[in-house]
């Protein structure tokens, strides 16, 4: 089954040519994505046993992987006994159009959310709207990048791509009631919004999460995050939906151990997250209900070498590494996963079948930063030559490297082909190939045929030289 999935138009070239011409947007990636970086090599760089915590927690999401099925019934299991409601979504319409129901049936048409990856892939706020019901984002990050009617660029740090100034203009223009002498420190900021959204988390009635993770072993729901807006949307209203992926289970309860270690040092650097807010079904006075998402993931999981990517846990290590990343910013990634992991995640989800999915593997330098940095392992660079040898592009240039392999494999086939080269020189062009040729050329130069091959002046010149001995 194919996904639905939210995301931009265009490819990342293109998008990527007009993103590097920003130098506000290139200085205010750099100065984050540096800030983080340093940050969680230094507390990853504390821990004696981190190599050992990697391995664990690569092995434990390969057997969440391995046995997908029988985690996602002991979770629906266990989530129904503790009075919570499991749903399955094959797809994003499916999703949208069982949250919009459910919040539908509580008779309110406004909702708070957590910050979700999902609910976003899936375009869940522009579904409820079309219902009537307004969906409020509560992380700052996300705030700020639904009040400028924006589209987020990176996993933990929606908005790095807004400086401050940009942030005040943001809250001037479309937050009610805030007086105009705010300025643009960060504490001004953040109050204005804390204030903006005091508001909301106390009149909503429902209340719409992600989780960071899923224990399938209670039914448990895990949700790390740094502003306490979680704990707020988790606990207040009256109903509570959670749409997942699939993939975010772990089988125990102990298997927290590792992951509270793993994603706090290498999302946000921190030791330990400021809020981690666990649930388990329904609590008293409050309605919950799961909401399982494939959208292509079974897709995912059925690729030997492409299903790693099922095991990240969006810590976006790997985008605050990543040298393209930097330069190019979220948006010319098309999708609400950007950077390494969007390159592989997204093609596989939505199946490379436009411009823009197709041009998302070659989105790198296959430097291997990415690999370094991964809590869970994920061998990005690997998985991104698969997919670049199954993009659709790729099949010109695969017929083009069976023929070369065909010549190079016999000398009198290259000593053949050499010959027909020098006779046809003078019909290559000097200033770039025609046609689809053209994207190798237009950053190389055409190499000169010389006139004679090497192979036939040597031939010629031990011609010369036995002849001369005579
Ligand atoms: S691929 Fe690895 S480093 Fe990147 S976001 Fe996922 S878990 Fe983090």
């Amino acid at each position: 089954m194919s996904a639905t999935f939210i995301g931009m138009p265009g490819n990342f070239p293109k998008n990527a040519e007009k993103a590097v011409q920003d130098s506000q947007l290139r200085f205010n990636l750099r100065k984050a994505t540096h800030t983080i970086r340093d940050k969680r090599a230094e507390v990853v760089g504390e821990l004696p046993d981190w190599g050992e915590l990697r391995a664990a927690g690569k092995a434990i999401k390969d057997d969440v992987l391995h046995n997908l099925d029988r985690y996602l019934i002991q979770l629906e299991e266990a989530v129904t006994r503790a009075g919570g409601t499991v749903h399955w979504a094959r797809d994003a319409a499916e999703a949208n159009r069982i949250v919009t129901d459910l919040v539908k049936a509580t008779g309110e048409t406004e909702v708070v959310k957590v910050k979700s990856m999902a609910t976003q892939e899936i375009g869940l706020n522009e579904a409820l709207a079309a219902h009537g019901i307004a969906a409020y984002e509560t992380d700052l990050a996300e705030l700020i990048v639904q009040l400028g009617d924006d589209f987020p660029s990176h996993i933990l740090v929606p908005a790095i791509h807004r400086n401050r100034s940009e942030i005040r203009e943001i809250f001037l223009d479309k937050m009610p009631g805030v007086s105009r002498d705010l300025t643009d420190d960060p504490p001004a900021l953040t109050e204005a919004a804390r204030l903006h959204l005091r508001d909301r988390f106390l009149r909503s009635k429902v209340a719409i999460s992600g989780a960071n993770f899923m224990v399938a072993e209670t039914g448990t729901l895990v949700v790390l995050e740094s502003e306490g807006n979680g704990r707020m949307c988790l606990s207040l209203p009256e109903t509570l939906i959670s749409v997942v992926g699939i993939e975010k289970l772990l089988p125990s309860w102990r298997d927290l151990e590792v992951f509270l270690q793993l994603l706090p040092r290498s999302s946000t650097g921190e030791r330990m997250n400021p809020y981690t807010s666990m649930w388990t079904g329904a609590v008293e006075g409050q309605e919950f209900h799961l909401v399982l998402l494939d959208n292509g993931r079974t897709d995912v999981l059925a690729d030997e070498v492409g299903r790693q990517a099922l095991r990240c846990i969006r810590c976006s290590a790997c985008l605050n590494v990543c040298p393209v990343y930097e330069r190019a910013g979220g948006h010319a990634y098309g999708s609400v996963y950007p950077g390494p992991i969007g390159a592989i995640l997204t093609p596989q989800l939505r199946g490379m079948t436009t411009d823009l999915d197709a041009s998302l593997p070659f989105a790198s330098s296959l430097c291997g930063a990415c690999y370094d940095v991964c809590p869970v392992a994920i061998d990005i660079p690997e998985v991104l030559v698969d997919l670049r040898a199954k993009a659709p592009h790729a099949a010109a240039e695969r017929a083009a490297m069976k023929v070369a392999g065909w010549v190079l494999d016999d000398h009198e086939r290259l000593a053949t082909a050499q010959r027909a080269a020098t006779r046809l020189r003078r019909f290559v062009p000097k200033k770039g190939l025609p046609g689809p040729m053209s994207a190798w050329t237009d950053t190389r130069d055409v190499p000169e045929i010389p006139e004679e091959s090497f192979r036939d002046w040597w031939e010629r010149a031990g011609r010369s030289a036995s002849a001369e001995e005579r």
